[in-house]
């Protein structure tokens, strides 16, 4: 895999960066600017190279047409003060305004394509259809540099078919990544502890199976429980629910029973009758969820079984928030584990916060970001890399 380093004299040359600026928006305002800061470091050197850098991203679901929605000028605007230098928005992708913009660059300017996604192309199945895409994206640049760590478990135009197309590199964000991950998957210091929660329980049952033969101790937390309790026979009353992942969920039990793998479940469940800040929270045993109600965080008990766990590990992945942390009533449980993390950290541990809502958590509880080894700002993709799965955005790159 060739480095920013490998890839010689940039002055003067035509860079195409692919970043991940897919940020929380709420209309126009950017709620949490991680993963823009994330791509600083790539993007600062390739400007202090005096490289004419030509960024391209997506920003949330726009379904291949263009969206003034999902436009990346907040982005644009944000990058811009970032970098202490006037960032250009390009008024179409890989348009007559993208060349436009892209031939008029000068050294040391960053130029953003707008949104990626408004281009069918970037996410077409049809391998001809993102070929193209990508031969359009190559003809504004010399270079390219893969640095959107968020997207590289995904075969799309931007992140797979460019590098076929031009000189590629990986940029310091998914470089930094790839380390950090594989510190944690080959010959990690062990207790080994994972925790999961969030919401996306089918998304993240798969990677349980392949922890069960690396972790030591799995944690688990968010709506994921809810499968977990169920598969145990309780009842879990409104609660987030996979049914058809019960009888999966049966089987991870069994088999971390015969590998002595301990998989550690809450113990009590903070519940309210709807899923709302203000709605009244109480703590109800796991084993006895009242029909009526929803689990929305791990309880207290739960809480300080799961730091224990993870003060005593050398190993520490987290995905996914206890509990609907946006709320401050369900907030504790995610504050119980980020606490232990970073005393785990200052213990000599390495410790991993994947996940954009998980990093997002970290951030708007008050944590400092470096009481943690390392902050992933790819939530599919370090699932992917846990899973042992080959990203093919990085894998096109090799
Ligand atoms: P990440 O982005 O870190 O991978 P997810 O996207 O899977 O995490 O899930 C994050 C969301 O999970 C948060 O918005 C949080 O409110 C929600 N969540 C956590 N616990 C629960 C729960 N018990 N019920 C419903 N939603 C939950
Ligand atoms: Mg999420």
């Amino acid at each position: 895999m060739l480095t920013i380093d490998d890839l010689g004299d940039l002055r003067g040359k035509r860079v195409l960066v692919r970043s991940d600026f897919n940020v929380p928006l709420d209309g126009s305002t950017i709620t949490d600017d991680g993963r823009i800061r994330a791509a600083l470091p790539t993007l600062r050197r390739l400007v202090d190279a005096g490289a004419k850098v030509i960024v391209t991203a997506h920003l949330g679901r726009p379904k291949g047409a263009v969206d003034p929605a999902f436009s990346l000028g907040p982005v644009a605007s944000r990058l811009g003060e970032l970098l202490e230098a006037p960032v250009t928005l390009a008024p179409d992708t890989v348009g007559e305004g993208a060349k436009a913009a892209a031939a008029e660059l000068a050294e040391g300017q960053v130029l953003l394509l707008e949104n990626i996604r408004f281009d069918a192309r970037e996410t077409s199945k049809n391998d001809a259809e993102r070929a193209e895409l990508a031969k359009d994206l190559a003809g504004l640049a010399e270079v390219f540099v893969s640095d959107g760590f968020g997207v590289v478990h995904r075969k799309q135009a931007s992140v797979y078919d460019i590098a076929k197309e031009l000189p590629s590199a990986v940029g310091s964000l998914v470089q930094t990544e790839v380390e950090a991950l594989r510190r944690a998957t080959v010959d990690p210091g062990r207790p080994y502890v994972v925790v999961l929660g969030g919401s996306k329980v089918s998304d993240k049952l798969g990677v349980i199976a392949n922890l069960l033969t690396k972790a030591d101790r799995l944690l688990i937390g968010g709506g994921m429980v809810f499968t977990f309790l169920a598969a145990q026979g309780y009842r879990v009353g409104s609660s987030l629910l996979e049914e058809d992942q019960i009888e999966v969920v049966k089987g991870y039990l069994d088999t971390a029973a015969d590998r002595g793998v301990e998989i550690l479940l809450p113990t009590d469940i903070v519940v309210a009758p709807e899923f709302k800040a203000d709605s009244p929270a109480t703590v109800v045993p796991a084993a006895d969820m009242p029909a009526d109600q929803i689990g929305l965080d791990i309880g207290p008990d739960s809480g300080a079984a799961f730091g224990a766990a993870i003060r005593e590990a050398k190993t520490v992945v987290w995905n996914g928030p206890m509990g609907v942390f946006e709320f401050d009533a369900f907030a504790d449980g995610t504050k119980a584990v980020a606490e232990a993390m970073v005393d785990a950290t200052a213990e000599g541990a390495f410790t991993i916060v994947g996940g954009g809502d998980s990093a997002a958590a970290v951030r708007t509880l008050g944590f400092d970001e470096g009481g943690f080894s390392h902050i992933s700002t790819g939530g599919g993709a370090s699932l992917e890399f846990l899973e042992g799965k080959t990203l093919p955005g990085i894998d096109v790159l090799n």
